[in-house]
């Protein structure tokens, strides 16, 4: 997949949500909605990284599968996008940035 391919589906997520959730058709209402929902979403992932370590309760591994990582890392990916979307940051130049940021850290070590 890739980031346009990414970001057409956000695009369609975004309406989706605004349609189902009353009250964030307002901006900074929507910014602060989904920088919370992606805090639940690292908390998710954070559950399933003690899961697969073995770490969690008993209870909550049985329920454990190694679906549910990959789900959880999947979400945080959405989530973050969905808000990188309602603040008007293009993730792929942003990211494109960091990454030339970081090798030229490292150049001549
Ligand atoms: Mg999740």
């Amino acid at each position: 997949m890739t980031f346009q391919e990414l970001q057409k589906f956000i695009k369609i997520s975004d309406e989706r949500l605004r349609k189902y959730f009353d009250g964030l058709e307002d901006t900074e209402k929507r910014t602060l909605a989904r920088t919370v929902k992606l805090t639940e979403e690292v908390g998710e992932l954070a559950a399933e990284v003690l899961a697969h370590h073995n770490w969690q309760r008993q209870e909550k591994m049985n329920k454990h599968s190694h679906k549910d990582l990959n789900h959880e890392f999947a979400d945080v990916i959405i989530t973050t996008f969905l808000l990188a979307d309602v603040m008007q940051v293009n993730l792929e130049k942003a990211v494109r940035d960091k990454i030339k940021k970081i090798e030229r850290r490292y150049k001549d070590k």
